[in-house]
């Protein structure tokens, strides 16, 4: 049998259900390799009574027989979800400490599909970065903030903010783990790890307990191996909440599993010219010309289609963003949870020094930002119009979709670069975002599958959607995945 952390959450499902192996049996190998790999730093809270606790529970109802589908399969959760077995920081010095009396939607329906939690996993600060640099709570074993590191090079970013969860699968720390997509956050990290990972429509999980960065674009994602471990997972993730997070969509939760070997035959594939131009790094581009190449062995036709306001995502997203953080960060104020300054004059001088004391740079840039774009009188010139260029690059995606059934070109421009490299230099970060921007601007699914490698460093293959594509986003990442190997590379010494 091979050994636990080789198989994926269909595998592990599978051999718990046919009792090969007990919930505790797999929670504890899970946990060793946790801690023997504590210098990637994915980790940011364990707690191993309360992941045993779980897993002993899925083992009483594996042995009574009436398990859920995903019973016992271990799962760890970006510390942007609010957990009650766990403490919540998002990633921020001002949630330090802080326990929240209830766990994220997400979390307990992955809870009540059978999951067990193995912890929480390290991501920028408010989800606000791209590179898993921002983020401000020491890891597992760490005495000081370090940002996670690139399994597959640990000089390197493992892309951000959900770079914990992509780092955590990679080295197979966890068979599957949650990450959040404001702009990008679950594809990014995915293509720099080499793991796969999706993003739904919006709307389609809810955003309860997940803590707000920019409401109108979060979505919650899981990030796992394969097409067919992210189906399963996000069956489970999906469905209606309208009691607590009324933009989520009243559709109900779907079986994502089931057009996972659908015939790719007569697919129309669109790369859109734009993203195969200039600045996308040669190796990326021959990667993601190759797995087209596949596609098209596979049956899907390759067509060129346009997004031609895909370099004005970059102000709109971060107008758009900075604006709704600057309105959601308010609420960390010291005054109803996390970190208060022990000194202070008065009310007023208490806030600005918690908030001086708790905020990143980052994140105090990003409510800068907001609060200006959205001020009397650069309302109408920042915020307005970029409200309205948001709504045309939704109306590009229509456009090319009446060419094409799905699009395809790369999550990112590079492979991941190395710790430190960009510097003092935001701007770089957010150029990097390019190719994952239009679709959340758009609110639409997209997903990164492996798709090879540029310098040993992996490559992502972006697939974008129309709304509720999920089942033939995954039906097109499971064909590929059956066709190639990427996805079941190991970076060396995992
Ligand atoms: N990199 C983008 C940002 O910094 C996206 C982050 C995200 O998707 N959470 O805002």
């Amino acid at each position: 049998m091979s050994a636990l952390h080789e198989k994926g959450v269909a595998g592990l499902a599978k051999a718990l259900a046919a009792r090969e192996v007990s919930a505790v049996e797999t929670a504890q190998h899970f946990l060793a390799r946790m801690k023997a790999h504590q210098d990637i730093a994915a980790f940011v809270a364990v707690d191993e009574d309360a992941t045993l606790a779980q897993a002993r529970a899925a083992d009483a109802a594996l042995a009574a027989g009436n398990a859920p589908a995903l019973a016992g399969v271990p799962v760890a959760h970006k510390d942007i979800f609010v957990t009650t077995a766990f403490p919540t920081t998002a990633g921020s010095k001002i949630l330090a400490g802080y326990q929240s009396p209830f766990d994220a939607t997400v979390v307990r329906k992955l809870a009540d599909a059978g999951m067990v939690s193995l912890g929480k996993l390290s991501c920028d600060e408010f989800a606000m970065g791209s590179a898993n640099e921002n983020v401000a709570v020491p890891a597992v074993g760490a005495r000081q903030a370090t940002p996670v590191r690139n399994p597959w090079d640990p000089a390197r970013i493992p892309g951000g903010s959900s770079g914990g969860s992509a780092a955590a699968v990679a080295a197979r720390l966890a068979p599957a783990a949650t990450g959040t997509d404001t702009g990008g956050s679950i594809r990014q990290p995915a293509s720099f790890c080499g793991v796969t990972g999706i993003k739904p429509t919006y709307g389609r999980a809810s955003r309860y307990g997940m803590v707000a960065f920019a409401s109108s674009l979060d979505q919650a994602g899981p990030m796992a191996r394969s097409a067919e471990d992210c189906a399963l997972l996000l069956s489970a993730m999906c469905g209606p909440d309208p009691d607590r997070d009324s933009t989520s969509l009243d559709r109900p939760a779907e079986d994502f599993t089931r057009d996972l070997n659908g015939s790719l035959e007569g697919l129309r594939i669109g790369v859109p010219k734009e993203f195969l131009g200039e600045g996308v790094a040669p190796g990326v581009r021959a990667a993601v010309d190759a797995a087209l190449k596949e596609y098209e062995k596979l049956g899907a036709k390759r067509v060129e289609v346009s997004l031609p306001r895909t370099e004005l995502s970059i102000p709109v997203y971060y107008i758009c963003a900075a604006a709704e953080a600057s309105s959601n960060l308010s609420r960390f104020d010291g005054v109803k949870f996390g970190h208060r300054a022990a000194q202070y004059k008065d009310l007023a001088d208490m806030y600005a020094k918690t908030r001086e004391e708790g905020f990143g740079d980052e994140v105090k840039r990003r409510i800068m930002i907001g609060t200006y774009v959205l001020s009397h009188g650069y309302y109408d010139a920042y915020y307005l119009q970029a409200q309205k260029v948001r709504r045309m690059i939704a109306d590009d995606f229509q456009n090319a979709f009446k060419d094409c059934d799905l699009i395809a070109g790369p999550a990112a421009p590079t492979v991941a670069w190395k710790i430190g490299e960009h510097g003092d230099d935001p701007v770089a970060d957010y150029l990097a975002d390019i190719f994952t921007l239009p679709g959340s601007l758009a609110g639409l699914p997209g997903m990164s599958v492996p798709a090879g490698f540029d310098a040993g460093l992996p490559v992502g293959l972006q697939l974008i959607g129309n709304y509720f594509a999920e089942a033939k986003l995954l039906n097109a990442a499971h064909r590929f995945q059956q066709a190639t190997d990427w996805h079941a590379r190991v970076p060396q010494g995992y």
